[in-house]
């Protein structure tokens, strides 16, 4: 007798055993899916997805091109009929005057991750600032100024759209400063902005005492190197 009621207990606990596990498969499942957020690859090795930064984080998206950058966030985008100026930075102690009017500050061969920064000058009600002078310089991929000659500095004009564009390499760090590159803003009569752009993701941003996420660029890898994009806003008197 007891060993009848002893068989039938083995059976109602292997039977539970099992159905137990079943119910658990589907979780280890979901735990390898690839479209997990944790599962993000991981763009460029200058730019990090690891960073504090809220506007850093990579998106739980199904996309095979990590967008590290936050295109909503551009100046006068969406239909805005307003926007602030373009928060000023410090110039620092590398500006040249008289850079050569080049929108390709990239040459074959130039070490770093090659980039290209697209935008818009726009006045302060969301016009397009057409014939606004730019002028960018930077360091290069080893955080080295070039304070001899021009490399990696130049001047440009945007279009009758108010459209620039720069080919550049991502700056590399130097003591105390994240990756950034330098810009002077200013609409043909108005007063000149001197600021700097920033790169989401990078570790270094919240360490750099100067850092300000408002002039984050929105980056997007491509097959050649990093997309970026930028949006500035100018007073045009
Ligand atoms: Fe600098």
């Amino acid at each position: 007798m007891i060993r009848k009621y002893l068989y039938r207990f083995v059976i109602a606990i292997s039977i539970f055993a099992f159905a137990t596990l079943a119910a658990c498969a589907p979780a280890t499942a979901i735990n390898s899916n690839s479209n997990n957020p944790l599962n993000t690859t991981a763009p460029a090795a200058t730019v990090s997805n690891a960073d504090s930064n809220p506007t850093a984080v990579a998106p739980a998206s199904t996309s095979s091109v990590p967008d590290t950058g936050t295109e909503s966030d551009l100046a006068c985008s969406a239909g805005s009929t307003s926007a602030s100026v373009t928060p000023s930075l410090t110039e620092g102690p590398y500006y040249k005057q008289g850079s050569p009017e080049q929108a390709n500050l990239y040459t074959a061969g130039m070490p770093g991750t090659k980039l290209v920064v697209t935008g818009y000058v726009y006045d302060t009600n969301c016009q397009p600032v057409a014939n606004a002078w730019l002028d960018f310089w930077q360091a290069d991929a080893n955080g080295n100024y070039d304070n001899s000659g021009y490399i990696l500095r130049g001047h440009q004009y945007t279009d009758a759209n108010g459209r620039f564009q720069l080919t550049t390499v991502v700056p590399g760090l130097y003591p105390g400063r994240t990756e950034h590159i330098h810009v002077k803003v200013q609409a043909p009569q108005g007063q000149v902005i001197t600021s700097q752009l920033f790169f989401p993701g990078v570790t270094q941003n919240d360490e750099d005492g100067i850092y300000n996420a408002s002039l984050l660029l929105s980056i997007t890898q491509t097959s050649d190197g990093l997309q970026g994009q930028y949006n500035f806003v100018v007073p045009v008197s």
